[in-house]
C-alpha cells in the first residue's frame, strides 16, 4: 500500500496493519482505515505515546494536520477540473484544535465559526475577517458586533437576526457582509424540512424586507444552505433552487457573488464494505436471539424486534460509504439541473463563487484518541469489562456507537510465553457512574488478553468524536490535545487550544 503524506511517499505493508490489529478486534470485526502516520506512531513510537499519557493524563487526543491539508487539496482539484471557483471554509466546530486553523490558513482555506470564541480565536490566529463565515445557530449581540467590525460574513437565519444585524451595522457605521441561509427545498416531491434558515417560500417577503433596509447597511454577499444527511442528489436539488434565487436577488439589485453549499461531505471509516454488511446481518441475528449478543445487553443501535422481525433505522453514522468527499463533490458538480445544464456550468455561467463548509470530511485521517486501561474484570455474565481512564463523552457523537474497532498497544511487548495472557472478550467501560457508561457498545475480542497499563487507541476521531460532546462531569479534566508533527522528528506538542488562556 502506498500513500502520499506531505508530498512524500510513505509505504507500509499489510503485515504492519495486521500487526497493530492483532491485540483487539470486534467480535464481528469492523477494521478501521488507518493512515501511515497512525501506524508509525503506534508501531515505532510507542514509548512516545506511553510517555504522553503519563505526562498529560488519560485520555489524550493526537492529531495530525497533514491529511487535513491533503483533504483540502483534493476538493480543490475537483473544483479545478470543473473550472469552478471554490472557496473552502473549515467548519471548526468539528474539532477545536488551533493546529487545524493554522494548517487551513496556510493553504488558503477560510473558517466557518459557530460561536464567539471560535470566531475570536481564528481572528487572533491571523485569519482575515473576509475569510471567515459565521454560521452560529444563535448569534448574540457581541458576536454580531465582532463579525460586523471585522468584516466576517454573517449567515442570517431569520428575520430577528436580520434586524439585529442591520441595527449593529448602523450603530457601527459599517456595512455588514451577510449571506442568506435558505431551507425547505423541494426534492423529488418532498420538502427537505429544517429548523434552520428562511424557508424558500419566504424569499419574496425577505426581498421586501431587504428593500426596506438602508441599502448601505447590509451587503448580501451570498446565499447559503446546509443540509442534514449525505445525499448528493439533495444537494443538486438545493443548488437548482438556489440558482433561481440568486437570479431573483440579482434582479432586485443585490450583487450576490457566492453560493455556499454547507458541509456534510461523507467519509468512510472502514476498510471493507463486506465487514459492514456482515456486522449488520449478525446484529439482526443477535437481536432475534439466533446468536449470542454482539452488543452490550443486545443493544439495538436504533433497531428493535417486533413480532419476530427486526425494525427501525440504524442510529449511527454510515461508517462505511462508497462515494466520499472529493468524489461526492465531483458527482454534484457533474450532475444536471433541470433547464440549467450541469451544476458546474450553471455556477460558472453565473460567475458565482462556490463555497462549502466541510468539517468531518476535512478531518478524515487526522486523529486518534488514546486511553489507559485501569482494570479488567470478569463479570458474572462471563464477559470481561475493561475500564479505561476516560468517559464516553470523549469519543462520541450523536450516533449510538462509534462502529470502528479500536486498537490496543500492550504495555510490555507480548513476546515470550510468560508475557502472554489469556484471550478475553467483553466491553470497554468508562469513568462516569452510570450503568450505561460504555465507551463502545460492541463486543470486542482481545486474543492476547488486556490488562491495566495497556493503551486502547480509537482511530480517526478528529471529526466531532473528540470534542463535540466532551464534558467535565465528575470534574474530570478534559483530554489534552497533542499535535503529531511528522516533520519535527516525531514529537507530540500540546495544541495551542490547551496552552493559552483563550478568549
Ligand atoms: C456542522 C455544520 C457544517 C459542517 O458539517 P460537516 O458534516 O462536519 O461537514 C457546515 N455548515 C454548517 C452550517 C454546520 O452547522
Amino acid at each position: 500500500m502506498t500513500m502520499l503524506v506531505q508530498n512524500q511517499t510513505v509505504s507500509f505493508d499489510e503485515s504492519a496493519v495486521s500487526a497493530v490489529r492483532q491485540y483487539c478486534r470486534g467480535a464481528v470485526p469492523l477494521d478501521a482505515k488507518l493512515e501511515p502516520w497512525m501506524l508509525q506512531l503506534i508501531r515505532s513510537k510507542r514509548d512516545l505515546v506511553f510517555q504522553a499519557v503519563a505526562d498529560h493524563g488519560s485520555p489524550i487526543n493526537v492529531v495530525s494536520t497533514a491529511p487535513f491539508q491533503r483533504n483540502i487539496a483534493r476538493l480543490g482539484q475537483v473544483a479545478c477540473r470543473h473550472q469552478v471557483d471554490l472557496k473552502i471554509y473549515f467548519a471548526r466546530k468539528a474539532n477545536k484544535c488551533l493546529s487545524f486553523v493554522d494548517a487551513g490558513a496556510a493553504v488558503d482555506a477560510g473558517m466557518d465559526v459557530a460561536s464567539e470564541a471560535e470566531c475570536r480565536q481564528v481572528l487572533q490566529r491571523g485569519v482575515a475577517g473576509s475569510d471567515v463565515v459565521c454560521t452560529a445557530a444563535v448569534k448574540t449581540f457581541d458576536l454580531l458586533q465582532l463579525c460586523v467590525g471585522r468584516g466576517v460574513t454573517i449567515v442570517i437565519d431569520n428575520f430577528d437576526e436580520l434586524a439585529q444585524t442591520s441595527a449593529v451595522a448602523s450603530a457601527l457605521g459599517q456595512p455588514a457582509q451577510i449571506a442568506i441561509r435558505l431551507s425547505g427545498f423541494l426534492h423529488e416531491g418532498t420538502k427537505l424540512e429544517s429548523r434552520f434558515g428562511f424557508d424558500i417560500d419566504q424569499v419574496p417577503l425577505l426581498l421586501e424586507r431587504l428593500s426596506q433596509t438602508e441599502a448601505d447597511v447590509l451587503n448580501v454577499a451570498g446565499l447559503h444552505f446546509h443540509l442534514d444527511g449525505y445525499d448528493a442528489r439533495q444537494r443538486v436539488s438545493a443548488i437548482g433552487h438556489c440558482l433561481h434565487v440568486v437570479d431573483l436577488f440579482r434582479d432586485h439589485g443585490h450583487p450576490v457573488a457566492s453560493l455556499d453549499i454547507g458541509g456534510g461531505f461523507p467519509i468512510c471509516y472502514l476498510e471493507q464494505q463486506a465487514q459492514w454488511d456482515h456486522f449488520w446481518r449478525q446484529h439482526d441475528r443477535a437481536l432475534l436471539g439466533q446468536i449470542p449478543p454482539i452488543t452490550y445487553r443486545n443493544h439495538g443501535l436504533g433497531r428493535l424486534v417486533v413480532d419476530g422481525a427486526v425494525h427501525g433505522r440504524r442510529n449511527s453514522y454510515p461508517f462505511w460509504q462508497s462515494v466520499v468527499r472529493d468524489d461526492w463533490l465531483d458527482q454534484i458538480l457533474s450532475s444536471s439541473i433541470e433547464h440549467s445544464g450541469r451544476v458546474a456550468e450553471a455556477i460558472r455561467s453565473r460567475n458565482l463563487q462556490l463555497c462549502c463548509e466541510p468539517g468531518r470530511s476535512l478531518l478524515d485521517g487526522c486523529g486518534l484518541t488514546i486511553a489507559r486501561v485501569e482494570f479488567c474484570k470478569r463479570h458474572v455474565s462471563g464477559d470481561y469489562l475493561v475500564g479505561l481512564a476516560m468517559n464516553r463523552t470523549q469519543c462520541r457523537t450523536s450516533s449510538d456507537d462509534f462502529l470502528v474497532d479500536p486498537l490496543m498497544i500492550p504495555k510490555a511487548a507480548r513476546t515470550s510465553p510468560t508475557s502472554s495472557r489469556l484471550a478475553v472478550s467483553g466491553y470497554l467501560v468508562g469513568a462516569y457512574c452510570t450503568e450505561s457508561e460504555l465507551l463502545q457498545l460492541r463486543r470486542l475480542n482481545f486474543p492476547q488478553g488486556i490488562a491495566a497499563g495497556d493503551l486502547v487507541v480509537f482511530p480517526n476521531t478528529a471529526g466531532y468524536l473528540m470534542h463535540f460532546l466532551e464534558s467535565r462531569s465528575h470534574q474530570y479534566p478534559l483530554a489534552t490535545n497533542l499535535v503529531y508533527d511528522l516533520s519535527e522528528s516525531a514529537r507530540l506538542q500540546i495544541d495551542l487550544i490547551d496552552r493559552k488562556a483563550l478568549v
